[in-house]
């Protein structure tokens, strides 16, 4: 027998209705090249987001055509995002920080009839208009006045387009599992991977990302994304802040930028913030460089790569600011695990709940995770098995576009394989070890790369620390930590490995220390081990 309640189907454009309705004098505040501090309601963003839908339509875009964007965190993105996906059509997110050759590649592969593209970024895209073969027309997210030239043919003018038509527009409806955006893995081997996000699983997603043991928004909050919006959907912010109604502050363009963060922070009241450790390193220096506060801030979101202890403690100690840590990948939408206490920790210390917030964190209803070994049996959960961190849920990708079965992300029991290495405890607390990829085996037992580089960033002397297995013809591999100082900082290799001694297991010491300028990152900013070890491919211990 059936239930008999509606089938309403879970719908992007829903949220814009919802949130037009109820919060139509909220504000989303954006920095841009053009202004350093634009402003307007959410009812502004939605007469806009129905003129831009009419503008597409009248640009012959189509129902499942996919549209490109080269942007940064700004109130036209957010446009972009929601008229796009809200009209049925596909928002692929373009990252900037790809490879020319990739970014070519993510282009004709997602066959992207339009371009919308911030005039920063143009000169990226003038570069490679010549191997671009399916885009029809590009707009500059740009008024008149601030138009670019440029060589790129079949140029617009954003606010000249859109502001030709009606702010009248009625929202199709269509299946949930429609597709509503893309986003490319940045693919540390062979080419990014496309992931095809659906109405249904941004919904899904949004809801599970407000839950009060996730975000917990209310539209008293004031929400800062410093991840880019071409980075998992800004980890679905977008969607979730809509369904509380709280205020979005955007960086724009001065996403790396201390200052711009510290005075968005600080000029608008903003409370929730999110963002990679490698951004908040950098924040927390300006701030004790400048003596500057946050005080609106109560939590930060850190996720994307490990968060190292320095930085749950800088933030406690020095801003009383709670860091909420929480795993996930451009295949779980992002969201999979997060920081949160359960019952019974009422009475922990600081150092007790530091120790839970250096964790990944726990279990999130919609997602299912297990840990399996070689034969994908299955790992208890006692906080010292170690395993293959698989997943399964509503916003997990079951496959790449386009891509064939055989290259399938899912086991053979149809769960996704994340590449990560974890263990999880009996509480329910997860905890990445390192990627399959990246796990030394040492003497045949298995060595964290990320907790040796978390330890390492613990000195003061410290800017950045990635740890790679080599060689070793006794244990077949050894840690290797490759170390940036802070400028102008004084440490040698005996200075670190004795810092090292007292927080690292004797198994986990690494061999060797080398210093040096700057270490590989990919698009994403994590660091790649690809080719630090390419770097050190000629790499031998002597010891
Ligand atoms: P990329 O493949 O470019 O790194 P993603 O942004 O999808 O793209 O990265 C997902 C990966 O980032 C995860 O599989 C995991 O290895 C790592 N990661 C994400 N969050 C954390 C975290 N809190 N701690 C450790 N690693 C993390």
């Amino acid at each position: 027998m059936h239930g008999m309640m509606m089938d309403t189907q879970l719908m992007i454009s829903s949220l814009l209705t919802f949130a037009d309705r109820n919060f139509p004098e909220q504000e989303i505040v954006s920095v841009t090249a053009e202004n350093p501090r634009h402003r307007y309601t959410y009812r502004e963003c939605f007469k806009r987001t129905r003129q831009l839908a009419n503008a597409l339509d009248g640009l012959g875009a189509k129902f499942g055509d996919r549209i490109g964007t080269l942007a940064w965190n700004d109130y036209r993105h957010l446009e972009l995002y929601y008229g796009v996906s809200g009209s049925g059509m596909v928002c692929h997110t373009i990252n900037p920080k790809l490879t020319p050759a990739q970014i070519i590649f993510v282009i004709n592969h997602a066959e992207d009839r339009l371009i919308f593209v911030d005039p920063l970024v143009l000169p990226l895209l003038e570069a490679i208009q010549e191997h671009l073969t399916t885009v029809e027309q590009f707009v500059i997210l740009a008024d008149k006045a601030n138009m670019p030239e440029t060589t790129l043919s079949n140029v617009l003018c954003y606010e000249e387009l859109i502001g030709e038509y009606s702010d009248e527009f009625e929202w199709p409806e269509f299946d949930e599992n429609t597709a509503s955006g893309l986003c490319y893995t940045s693919g540390t081997t062979g080419n990014p991977k496309g992931v095809m996000y659906s109405h249904r699983s941004t919904i899904l997603h949004a809801y599970a990302s407000s839950l009060p043991s996730v975000s917990g928004l209310l539209p008293t909050d004031s929400v800062l994304p410093v991840v880019p919006m071409f980075h998992v959907n800004a980890w679905g912010m977008p969607f979730g802040v809509l369904m509380c109604g709280a205020k979005m502050v955007f960086p724009g363009p001065k996403m790396g930028d201390s200052e711009t963060l510290q005075a968005l922070m600080e000029e608008e009241s903003v409370s929730l913030t999110s963002g990679v450790p490698t951004i908040w390193m950098g924040l927390l220096d300006y701030l004790d460089q400048t003596g500057k506060n946050i005080d609106s801030v109560q939590k930060v979101s850190v996720g994307g790569a490990a968060c190292p202890m320095s930085l749950i403690k800088r933030f406690r100690d020095d801003h009383n600011v709670l860091v909420k840590q929480g795993w996930g990948m451009t295949e779980t939408s992002p969201l999979g695990t997060v920081f949160g206490l359960r019952a019974g920790m009422e009475d922990y210390n600081d150092e007790q709940v530091a120790e839970v917030q250096a964790k990944q964190g726990h279990g999130i209803f919609g997602i299912e995770m297990k840990i399996t070994d070689e034969e994908n049996k299955e790992q208890p959960w006692d906080g010292e098995a170690v395993g293959r961190l698989k997943v399964r849920g509503p916003w997990v990708a079951k496959g790449y576009y386009k891509q064939e079965e055989s290259q399938s992300p899912l086991d053979e029991s149809g769960w996704l394989d994340t590449g990560d290495v974890a263990m999880i405890d009996a509480q329910g607390y997860m905890q990445i070890t390192d990627r399959t990829k990246d796990v030394i085996k040492s003497g045949g037992e298995w060595i964290s790369s990320i907790d040796i580089e978390n330890a390492a960033v613990g000195h003061t002397a410290v800017a950045e620390a990635g740890v790679i297995g080599r060689y070793h013809p006794r244990w077949t591999e050894r840690p290797l930590l490759v170390v940036v100082k802070q400028a102008g900082a004084e440490l040698d290799k005996a200075g670190m490995l004795e810092f090292l001694v007292d927080k690292l297991d004797k198994m986990s010491m690494p061999n060797d220390v080398v210093f040096v300028d700057e270490l590989p990152h990919t698009a994403t900013g994590k660091i790649s081990k690809l080719d630090l070890r390419k770097q050190f491919e000629d790499y031998e211990f002597t010891a």
